[in-house]
């Protein structure tokens, strides 16, 4: 089991209402991840942590809330990008001893962290899982036990880790704390509101509910350290920003604000880059809900075409391209996507969706569309081909089931059954962000900002493997 792309928050409160904060952040957060959920909080000088698997609403009452009362406290939500989901591989995760104890949650990825873990090993430790945020928790607490100083143990982590990570943890001696790789791959802000509780949060979506408006970034390279109600931030590295492009191509809310851009507004942009490169031959826009509803809207105030909710998409459902087994994918878009036969038949379509990474939800799509008559399939792609995996942290599979490898535009065009394929330029992506020089754009090019990511990523393809956790169990040998 490796990696997960998730949503973390943390609270440090005046009147011990960090759980209520933390809860209304996970549910702003939970699109980050629906398979776990977890609370820890600081009581007296013990930690206690509670968590599920499943939805932040389906477990989290007013009665497991008004047991879980402290002023400081870290919540996570989770999603695997392998493997199966299993409690004991949500976050946040306990680590204790008799005098020391530690609470660690994390988004992102840690490349190198085999090699972390066996050194972690052959000092003693045992490990539960196989999953790198374990491998985090425990190198954390290793150094914390030994320095008594979370800058130093920051400080030692940004010299050990390749990979992403944004990162929130407690410890028992009441402090509070956030870091954020040098890059910054994954978003990570604070608020204070107006009676002095201080939050952290993955998304500003989550600050929002919370009725913090006045937000600021935790920076790249830096630790924001709560301590008797005091905050510090603390530079430990220079900035090398690379965001991923992907939060805002899909991944984060539309009404979040990663690094000073408004993901609603990137993904207007798109729809115009995309409209000021291609001609469409349509009648319709149909944008397959919800992400590429901003791009759809800009392509018709471009082209005078209308934008027709011929897809409707069941609420309830998960997000498709996060469930972890090819299986499940194939059962939720049945599930989660239906069409409005009336508004389609005898239509020429210009579908608008955000990506294809498999190909196998956009192949069913266009399928349902031609069996409602549509007339014509154009696909619009508001993001460049994916050819290569991320290590980052977005499940994004191995290259042997990228769709996009080795094949041009009309054989992909052909696979998924589309009468026409346009794909976003990379020129076009990268205005749009508007972040020129500070964008991961590994996956669409296969070069990677990190270097264990690099060789991960050579080193996988030459072996052709199939599947990604084959090779870490190649690899864990
Ligand atoms: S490789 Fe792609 S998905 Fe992964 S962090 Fe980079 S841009 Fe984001």
């Amino acid at each position: 089991m490796l990696g997960e792309n998730c949503g973390i928050t943390g609270a440090y409160t005046i009147d011990k209402i960090a759980s209520y904060l933390l809860y209304n952040s996970l549910v702003a957060l939970q699109h980050r991840g629906q398979e776990a959920c977890g609370i820890a909080v600081l009581n007296g000088n013990e930690i206690i942590v509670d968590k599920s698997l499943g939805l932040v609403v389906n477990n989290f009452n007013l009665e497991r809330l008004e047991k879980l009362k402290s002023n400081l406290g870290i919540g996570h939500v989770r999603y695997s990008t392998t493997g199966t989901s299993s409690l004991s591989e949500a976050h946040p995760i306990h680590v204790k001893d008799k005098n020391v104890e530690i609470a660690l949650a994390f988004n992102g990825n840690i490349v190198n962290f085999l090699k972390i873990r066996k050194e972690l090993k052959e000092i003693g430790y045992s490990f539960e899982t196989n999953s790198d945020g374990e491998v985090l928790a425990k190198l954390f607490f290793d150094e914390y036990k030994r320095t008594g100083d979370v800058e130093k143990v920051v400080d030692s982590i940004f010299n050990k880790l390749d990979g992403a990570y944004s990162v929130v943890a407690l410890t028992n001696n009441e402090e509070f704390i956030a870091f954020r790789d040098e890059h910054g791959f994954r978003p990570l802000n604070f608020g204070i509101d107006n009676n002095g509780n201080i939050l952290i949060a993955s998304e500003t979506v989550a600050l929002d509910v919370n009725e913090i408006s006045n937000f600021q970034t935790i920076n790249p390279g830096e630790i924001f350290i709560v301590k008797d109600g005091n905050y510090k931030r603390k530079k430990l590295r220079d900035a090398k920003p690379t965001y991923c492009m992907f939060e805002y191509v899909y991944f984060s809310r539309p009404d979040s604000v990663f690094e000073n851009k408004v993901i609603y507004e990137v993904r207007y942009n798109l729809g115009k880059e995309l409209a000021k490169t291609y001609k469409p031959d349509a009648e319709i826009i149909v944008p397959v809900p919800d992400t590429s509803r901003p791009a759809a809207e800009a392509i018709s105030q471009m082209t005078g075409l209308p934008v027709v909710e011929g897809l409707i998409k069941n609420r309830y459902i998960g997000r498709t391209f996060i469930m972890p087994t090819q299986k499940e994918r194939d059962r939720n878009v049945k599930a989660k996507l239906n069409v409005v036969k009336s508004l389609i038949k005898d239509r020429k379509i210009l579908l608008i969706d955000d990506s294809i990474v498999r190909g196998t939800t956009m192949k069913r799509i266009i399928e349902m569309l031609r069996k409602a008559g549509a007339k014509r399939v154009e696909v619009w792609i508001t993001c460049p081909p994916i050819i290569s995996p991320c290590f980052y942290g977005i499940d994004i599979a191995i290259h042997g089931e990228l769709i996009a490898l080795n094949k041009n535009v009309e054989e992909i065009a052909k696979e998924i059954g589309a009468d026409k394929l346009c794909y976003q330029t990379m020129e076009g992506l990268i205005r749009a962000i508007d972040h020129e020089n500070k964008l991961c754009l590994g996956c669409l090019t296969g070069n990677y900002p990190t270097k264990q990511a690099q060789i991960l990523s050579d080193d996988m393809k030459n072996k052709e493997l199939k599947e990604r956790s084959r090779y870490w169990e190649i690899e864990a040998r």
